[in-house]
């Protein structure tokens, strides 16, 4: 089919960027499974590697399984064109590349995934980046944190732990003003919930690796390119807008266009950084995605009605699910992501780490992962192990305090899940 945007949501999930196999007719996407592809002859070859004409070198590069998943996920989100890569991070990391060199920073949400605060303060100061964190609720303190060595703003459409929302449009604002891309990580809310592009989002990142494979068994990211940025307005972004030496010279913005990011990151990104995803991969998260809008209509009518009952129960100190009336992000709901506010959030254990400890070993449902978005319910407490590297002031920044629980809402029955919380309530205040 063609990838008319005149198609709904539902559609679009199942066969944007999907075709009978050309060569079998096969109705679902095959698994590409090679290295290599065998080039016509000498000059389709040369003509490849010139990146004039678009098709399959090797799979580091590119791989037609992936090649689908990459334009289902850039369908879904807006935008132009997708990068699928090894994982979430790996997907940070591919975003941040062309934009970022020594001496360079990024201004980023102090609510992030536990995974992004370490990989953002330590380890990309390796390459000589560096990130500053500010709270996204204080706009001045974002505008005030930009400098002349800002290359990007970075944050979470529905952010990790608490599912906090993040103000996009007036986040994009900010960065527009500054001639800066946004990138929003959007894999909380998935484009079925919230379509960061709409909000001035530059690029969109993903860990594949949750609601959009859905069942926890493959690990992914993804970049999408909304292909309306102009990398040439200054000399900010000169891998994209001058010369690339890693490319023969090749000017992205100028050749590609829109494209420039999407190309970049498959050009230069994958051929050289080689976080490539694998075509079995992107299988399993073909067949994840099918079934998006269902799974997460269901994750959201569960998560209301278990953060509902939890808020009612005197065992509980506080809730910090945004689709409750009670939260702080409630009225950012019906303008960011007004399916719902997904189904992550954390709450408070009267009887603080103890009980937390406790609470996650009586589970017998919730399975205690370091992990979100699967069709199972999950539970983490983020102070003991996915937020452990972090200080105390960075945990209770990020909403991972040492009382504090993070759940994963699963899409079996509610009920069942209410009495799991229940009994195991329980056991962690007795
Ligand atoms: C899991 C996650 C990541 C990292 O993704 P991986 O696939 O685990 O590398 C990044 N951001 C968010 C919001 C996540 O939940």
């Amino acid at each position: 089919m063609s990838d008319a945007p005149s198609y709904g949501f539902d559609t679009l999930q199942i066969h944007a960027g999907a075709r009978p196999d050309p060569a079998t007719g096969a109705r679902q996407t095959p698994i590409y499974q090679t290295t290599a592809y065998v080039f016509r002859d000498a000059e389709h070859a040369a003509a490849l590697f010139n990146l004039q004409e678009v098709g399959f070198i090797y799979s580091r590069l590119t791989n037609p399984t992936v090649a689908v998943l990459q334009e289902r996920i850039a369908t879904l989100e807006g935008g132009v064109g997708a990068v699928c890569c090894s994982s979430g991070h790996a997907a940070q990391i591919m975003a941040l590349f062309p934009l970022m060199g020594p001496g360079k920073n990024v201004v980023a949400s102090t609510r992030l995934y536990g995974g992004t605060v370490t990989q953002f303060s330590q380890t990309i100061k390796r390459f000589g980046w560096s990130a500053k964190f500010v709270d996204f609720d204080d706009l001045d303190a974002v505008r005030d944190a930009i400098d002349d060595d800002t290359r990007a703003v970075f944050g979470e459409a529905i952010a990790n732990p608490g599912g906090y929302i993040t103000d996009l449009r007036a986040i994009a604002d900010i960065a527009d003003a500054a001639g800066l891309p946004l990138i929003v990580d959007n894999t909380s809310a998935t484009p079925y919930l919230c379509r960061p592009i709409e909000h001035g989002a530059t690029l969109v990142v993903h860990s594949t690796t949750k609601y959009l494979t859905g069942n926890g068994t493959v690990t992914g990211g993804c970049i999408v390119d909304s292909g309306k940025f102009d990398w040439s307005a200054s000399d900010k972004f000169s891998s994209l807008s001058q010369p690339e030496p890693a490319y023969h010279g090749l000017k992205f913005h100028e050749t590609f266009g829109p494209l420039a990011f999407t190309f970049h990151g498959i050009a230069v990104g994958l051929r050289d950084l080689g976080m490539t995803m694998n075509p079995q991969a992107a299988h399993y998260t073909l067949m994840g995605i099918e079934t998006l809008s269902l799974r997460m209509e269901r994750h959201v009518e569960n998560a209301v009605k278990i953060a509902k009952w939890l808020e009612a129960d005197p065992r509980v100190d506080y809730v910090t699910y945004a689709g409750l009336e009670s939260s702080p992000y409630h009225h950012r709901v019906a303008q960011v992501c007004p399916k719902g506010a997904g189904a992550l959030f954390t709450f408070a254990v009267k009887g603080g780490y103890d009980a937390c400890v406790k609470l996650v070993d009586a589970l017998e449902i919730f399975s205690h992962v370091a992990n979100l978005g699967d069709t199972r319910s999950l539970i983490i407490h983020s102070a003991s192990t996915t937020h452990r590297q972090l200080t105390p002031e960075q945990q209770e920044a990020a909403g991972a305090a040492p009382n504090v629980v993070r759940l994963s809402i699963g899409i079996e029955n509610a009920e069942d899940l209410i009495a799991d919380l229940d009994q195991a309530l329980a056991k962690a205040t007795a």
